[in-house]
């Protein structure tokens, strides 16, 4: 291959790609100077909460600990009955997946969409049973999902339906944010994400009850303020710290400029790749707008041979690092639940006298057809706010003569 002059991308693992700085440190002084670093009586958590509402445009949130602690406070609100069933798709993270687990419910997966990796509504809609209790969707890469026909779908059967925002942050869906459209927003502020805590995350609901019972959740259910305040119901500790919550006010304020590189970085990558055979850019959902927390390549094996591995190895080769396959294998052939790895041996809540009714439970890769092609074909580019366009135009040359090679 060609050498062209290596460029050395940006990375969100470090200062390279990231966007901390003397507003981080200056929020951070504040809580330590203050002495209370715990957010039932600082200011910084709630400081944060309020302004994420409103960039959102809803009236509160709740931050959380991680992204997974978000989508356990939102099973936990909508509350399963043991055995109970919540549809959600098989390219997620899989901190998506076990808090439907712990909170006894069995995740069941409904195929994407091969060419924007999101879950349908008429893929969902094959999944849905008597046991269905909720529907989770992801809008992955930052991509939204076609929400319109799922939350119709989600309204005719009475179905609450989650957002899994974790890679979406400033993803629109006809001008609205992800996150605001169904019962319930889930948001990930980890190391990666649109905007970092390094840990932590978010939940939102415009439902005053859910928001309630969120809150209850992620606080041991201890009803502060309340005339005979109890542990109400079974609920960890979430709560997010004041040092989490300093770095996250900070991180807030660049949020929409940060977004916005994402977004043009990206636009320049995709003109730059219009005409390269085989290898196409991100399909975007009619009425959405793209946030882009990566860019996945998408690689016609017709035309590149080996496909999505192959040209992943000579991206790699030629110095840009990218992820063939992404999560290499759809989530429920993952070891935890290919074998049902659970509470001791139970293989609960699989198994058990609130399943003795139901037809058992089974994964089978040949329901999910969709996965298997979208896995196949993705070769995923990381991107961030860093990307500037000596990067950009590096990538798409890399890129064009892996294409040529290949071809
Ligand atoms: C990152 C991520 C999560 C989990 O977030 P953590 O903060 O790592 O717990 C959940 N879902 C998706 C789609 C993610 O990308």
């Amino acid at each position: 291959m060609s050498k062209s002059p290596s460029v050395s991308l940006p990375s969100d693992a470090n200062a390279s790609g990231r966007s901390f700085g003397t507003e981080e440190i200056a929020e951070l002084e504040k809580v330590i100077r203050s002495g209370t670093l715990n957010c039932t009586r600082g200011t910084a958590v709630k400081a944060f909460e309020e302004r994420f509402a409103k960039w959102l445009g809803m009236p509160a949130c709740r931050a959380v600990p991680s992204g997974t602690a978000a989508v356990h406070a939102a099973v936990a609100a909508i509350d399963p009955e043991p055995g109970d069933e919540i549809i959600t798709t098989p390219i997620t993270d899989m901190g998506a997946i076990t808090p439907i687990l712990y909170q006894t419910a069995i995740p069941v997966f409904a195929d994407v969409d091969p060419e924007t990796y999101n879950v349908t509504a008429a893929t969902i809609a094959k999944k849905i049973t008597r046991r269905t209790k909720a529907i989770i969707v992801t809008h992955l890469f930052g991509n939204p999902c076609d929400m319109d026909p799922i939350l119709a779908l989600a309204a005719e059967k009475r179905l609450p339906v989650i957002e899994d925002c974790a890679q979406a942050f400033g993803c629109l869906y006809k001008g609205k944010h992800v996150g605001t459209l169904g019962t319930i927003g889930c948001f990930s502020l980890q190391q990666g994400k649109h905007m970092s805590t390094g840990e932590g995350g978010m939940v939102v609901a415009g439902d005053p009850a859910l928001m309630r019972r969120m809150v209850l959740f992620t606080d041991k259910a201890w009803g502060y303020g309340d005339p005979n305040p109890d542990h109400y119901f079974l609920a960890p500790n979430y709560r997010m710290t004041e040092l989490q919550g300093a770095v996250a006010v900070a991180q807030l304020g660049k949020l929409d400029r940060m977004i916005a590189r994402r977004i043009e970085m990206a636009e320049r990558l995709t003109a730059a790749l219009a005409g390269v055979r085989g290898v196409a850019a991100p399909k975007l959902t009619p009425g959405g707008r793209d946030s882009y927390w990566k860019y996945p390549l998408r690689v016609d094996p017709a035309v590149i041979q080996g496909g999505a591995d192959a040209l992943g190895a000579k991206l790699k080769a030629a110095g840009v690092f990218c992820v063939p396959r992404y999560i290499q294998k759809p989530a429920f052939e993952c070891q935890i639940l290919r074998d049902r790895v659970t509470f001791g041996k139970s293989k609960f809540p699989f198994e058990g006298p609130h399943r003795a009714d139901e037809p058992p439970i089974v994964y089978d890769r040949a329901e999910t057809p969709g996965t298997t092609d979208a896995l196949a074909r993705v070769v995923v580019l990381p991107w961030n706010e860093r990307y500037d366009p000596e990067h950009v135009d590096w990538i798409a040359g890399v890129i064009r003569t892996a294409a040529a090679e290949l071809a």
